[in-house]
Order: structure tokens, then sequence, then C-alpha cells
């Protein structure tokens, strides 16, 4: 293998030898991986469908692709574990736990004298995410390569944002939009500060729950959006409700609700907005500037590809890292 074999390229594909590709469809791609399911992770998922022999996921990954409608045949789904391998053509491909949504892996693959890596998108190296060390090439995720993205405190906002719902709630019931994995992450910390208002879940957040209950994710109080159950809690007015993001534009002007978008865009505080009872908030699931440099720093590859599709910031940030920490550093695309 040659350190030129690893590139990302113009339609997002991360591309790795033996004909694999991460998280995009790269032509004459025969081994696809989705590291999660985002939407910029699932670029052209079906033309891979069709055109590769595997589809590599965690479990959860390729459940919740079921899901969410992605139909996968079962002889080229690879439902790999975190720490485990597949091997094919004297290669190894395993994946690493990485803190984002749930079932995020990174990607490391082997041969007898190469080692190559992806990230994913992550965030807290070094604790919720594993660090890969010494590998040939890494290529790493910068959606925040800018020194300007340094997180406060994340716990802060978390406390901000419960404390906001605890006083909302005693007021009028709340509409929380959210993305798939997200949703669950902040259903799970109102659980734990003590709120106990039934959740009401759209069809598709309630589909997605249903598999990450199955791996443990439980959540209590739930119900589906439209059940009868669902319209008894209504008359009660006490509740919190769960959207996906894209229908905060058209729900936002429902009235007797407060509605909460929540963004994985860098927002330092919470903005209430000046139409309606609307708020947003920041937080986000990926590694801000000090925690990619952290990363990195203890990485320490030998040759750093940062992908530059995925990030508007990548050469600003390979500048840095070429500067402070003196690797090799090349943004793809
Ligand atoms: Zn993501």
């Amino acid at each position: 293998m040659a350190l030129g074999q690893v590139r990302v390229d113009s339609n997002g594909a991360i591309e790795f030898p033996y004909r694999i590709c991460i998280d995009g469809h790269g032509n004459g791609c025969l081994t696809r991986v989705v590291t999660h399911i985002h939407a910029d992770h699932t670029l052209h998922l079906d033309k891979s469908i069709v055109m590769s022999r595997r589809i590599i996921g965690t479990p959860i990954t390729i459940e919740l692709l079921n899901v969410l409608g992605y139909n996968i045949p079962s002889v080229k789904a690879v439902m790999l574990n975190y720490g485990d391998a597949v091997s094919f053509e004297g290669a190894k491909l395993r994946f690493e736990i990485a803190q984002h949504i749930p079932g995020t892996a990174q990607v490391v693959l082997h041969d007898t004298d190469f080692t190559t890596a992806y990230t994913s998108d992550f965030k807290n190296p070094g604790a919720g995410t594993k660090i890969i060390k010494d590998a040939d090439v890494l290529v790493i995720d910068a959606t925040y390569g800018d020194p300007k993205y340094s997180r406060v405190n994340e716990e802060q906002i978390w406390e901000e944002f419960i404390k906001m719902v605890k006083r909302l709630l005693t007021v009028a019931p709340v509409a929380i939009y959210a993305y798939y994995g997200k949703a669950h992450e902040v259903m799970s910390k109102l659980r734990e500060a003590g709120i106990d208002a039934p959740f009401i879940l759209s069809h598709h957040h309630w589909k997605v729950n249903r598999v990450l209950s199955k791996f443990g994710y439980n959540i209590r109080d739930i119900v589906l959006y439209g059940s009868r159950e669902c319209e008894e809690i209504k008359r009660d007015g006490w509740f919190i409700e769960f959207h996906h993001t894209i229908l905060f534009k058209s729900f936002k002007t429902r009235i007797g609700l407060h509605h909460i978008f929540l963004t994985g865009r860098f927002v330092k505080t919470i903005i209430k907005l000046n139409e309606g009872n609307c708020w947003i908030i920041g937080i986000s699931g990926h590694a801000d500037f000090n925690e990619l440099m952290y990363y990195i720093d203890e990485a320490r590859p030998r040759l750093l590809v940062v992908d530059g599709f995925r990030s508007s910031h990548a050469e600003k940030f390979a500048e840095i890292v070429r500067e402070r920490l003196s690797l090799r550093v090349v943004v793809s695309p």
C-alpha cells in the first residue's frame, strides 16, 4: 500500500485501499462502510447497496439503516462489533468506538505493513472515543477545525437547557426538534435530571428508539405520536414531544407549545427567537478545536488527511497542525 491510496473523493467518499469506500460511494467500491446514520455519512448508500459486495456497519447502525428505509440484503450486510475485525484479501478491517451517536464507529484497516484509519465524527477523545495511535495514514473529521470553536463547558449548556425545560413545562408542553441519536441523548439527560413528563415520539424517532432499546438504550414513559395513549396524554397538557429537525419550520407555528430546536452547530448559549415561543440551543456531537488537536497529538500518524468535504475549515486546520505538531498533513479533496 502507499500513502497516496487514501483520499476523500469529490462526492464525500473516504477511499481506502482494497476498494473500500466509507460514508460515500466511490467508483469500483466493493466494500462500503457506514460509520453512523447521519445524512452526510450515508451518501449514495443506495448505489453502494446495488454495486458493492458488502455493507459493513455496527449492529446498531445496520438495524437503524433498515428501519430508516434502506434495503440492505442480508447477504451483503456485515455487522461488526467494536474491537472485532473482518478479513478479506489479506487485509483486516476493524471498528473502534467513537462517542457521537449510538452505533458510531472509527475504521481501522491493516495489512502486513500498513495501517489506515478514519475517525468518523467523534468527541471526547481519550475517554468516550478511543485514540488510534501510530497509523500510517489517519483521516480525520475536522468540523470544528478553527480555533474560534473552543467549547465553553458543555455541562453548563446542558444544565441551562434542563433548567429551561423544567421552567417551560410548568407553563405549557414542550416540543423538541432533534436529529436521530441526538434526540436519544436529550431524552436520557432529561430523565436523569428527574423530568418525568411523558415523551411523545414522532414515527421515525419511535422506530429509531425501538432499535436503540434493543441494544440497552432504554428510556421510560414514551408513546407514539398519534396513538390513542398519546391523545390521552395530550389532554393532560404535560408532555414533551420529539420531532426531526426538518419539521421545525412547519411545526413551530403551533400555538400552546414551546418549541426548542437542537442544533449540532456551534452556538455557545441558548438563543430565544423573536417570533413565537421558539428557542435554539447548540449541543454538538463533534470534537471542538482543542479536542481535535489532542487526538492528533496523541495519535501521531505518519500522514494526516483532513476531510475537506465535511469541513469548511480544513485548510486552516491543516496549517495549524503542521505548524504546532510538525506532522505531514494534506486536505482532501
Ligand atoms: Zn455525525
